[in-house]
């Protein structure tokens, strides 16, 4: 169990921002992420693209944007959970809160900030019948394991940059590959897909475009084949040990629905004083939140992050009065951002 100030669920921009915020008043903050990597959609979904409108920064891409709020948020030194959805979020007697995530990690937090954004990015699954009685044996939408693949026929689905990564990265190992594509262009980069017709000339790779997996045979959660249906054409069966599913991440606002919190479609009502939830204790920022004249903008959730921070100080030291300090100024500011004076 760890124990904390602060859970922060999303490490999108708001999320990291809520670090910061929250560090510079002396609370410690523990972030969790249902991807492996920091960044939210800024990172997920427009990596590469230029952002305009963050204030004194005339232009960064959204990975630049998110490297930069890693590199502020370092002298607060907060526990990155990545890789791992938060799914229980219950009250406990003495008024703090009891998190626990998908991979079993607890903490005891005084606070909670859900900073959630569009909803937790998850695979979008395989639409066949019987696909979920594979699903981590046989059938993967992530790959956790590449030793558990040498040797094996795979059937790899997509044609983006994961199912040509790891079309190249498993290559070597597989003892075969088949690659199965909806459309005829592929979206990953050009220098993968040159290196994976490299390897479907070399006789290593099958490769099957415009074509879809229509259905999967086996048993006990073990795939012994596919059945590839082309848009035009004859069906074919391939067999294969394993099938591995790269269509891309969808958020889904999953399990926070069910924490009891007051709704608003798919985002979360709060107050604009505190951003705090119908739940005290609970608070809310960035994309996921809703008020009045609410806009779904990072520099917006970076405003909200800063009051939410300042009202979690208060709720959590109640007896003493929260005042605003300069971090050009404050030797209490300087002390906890590590500068040397
Ligand atoms: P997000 O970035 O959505 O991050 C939320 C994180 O929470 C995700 O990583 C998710 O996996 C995680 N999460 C959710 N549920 C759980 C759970 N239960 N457990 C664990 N983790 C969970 N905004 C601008 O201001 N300027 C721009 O120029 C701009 N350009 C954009 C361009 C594109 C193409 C897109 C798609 C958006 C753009 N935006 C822009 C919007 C901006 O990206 C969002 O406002 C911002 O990402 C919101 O940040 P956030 O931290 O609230 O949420």
């Amino acid at each position: 169990m760890i124990n904390t100030d602060v859970v922060i669920v999303g490490a999108g921009p708001c999320g990291l921002f809520q670090v910061f915020e929250l560090g510079l008043l002396g609370l410690k903050a523990e972030v969790v992420d249902s991807i492996n990597y920091p960044g939210g959609q800024c990172a997920e979904l427009y990596p590469d693209k230029p952002i305009y409108d963050i204030p004194a920064v005339p232009m960064c891409t959204g990975q630049e944007l998110t490297d930069l709020l890693l590199k502020q948020i370092e002298p607060f030194e907060p526990g990155m959970h990545l890789g791992q959805e938060v799914q229980v979020l219950q009250r406990q007697e003495d008024g703090s809160f009891f998190v626990e995530t998908s991979k079993g990690t607890q903490f005891n937090a005084k606070a909670v900030v859900i900073a959630a954004g569009v909803g937790s990015f998850q695979p979008r699954p395989l639409r066949v019948p019987d696909a979920e009685s594979y699903e981590d044996k046989s059938l993967h939408y992530r790959v956790r394991d590449p030793g558990q693949f040498a040797g094996k026929r795979l059937v790899i689905l997509g044609g983006g940059d994961s199912a040509l990564d790891w079309v190249l990265e498993l290559a070597g190992a597989a003892e075969h590959i088949t690659l199965v594509h909806r459309r005829d262009e592929y979206r990953a980069v050009p220098d993968s897909v040159a290196k994976m017709k490299q390897l479907v000339a070399a006789g290593k790779v099958d490769e099957i475009t415009s074509a879809k997996a229509k259905a999967i045979s086996g048993s006990d959660g073990q795939v012994t084949s596919v059945v590839i249906a082309p848009k035009e054409g004859d069906e074919v069966e391939v067999e294969a040990d394993h099938v591995l599913v790269f269509f891309g991440l969808a958020p889904k606002l999953g399990p926070i629905a069910e924490w009891g919190l007051d709704i608003n479609r798919k985002t979360i009502n709060v107050d604009t004083e505190k951003f705090e939830t119908s739940e005290p204790g609970i608070y809310d920022v960035g994309d996921i939140n809703h008020y009045p004249g609410k806009k779904k903008l990072i520099l917006c959730g970076f405003h909200e992050a800063a009051l939410a921070a300042f009202a979690i100080k208060q709720q959590i030291e109640p007896e003493r009065k929260v005042h605003v300090q300069y971090t050009t100024t404050s030797p209490i500011m300087h002390e906890r951002l590590g500068i040397d004076e």
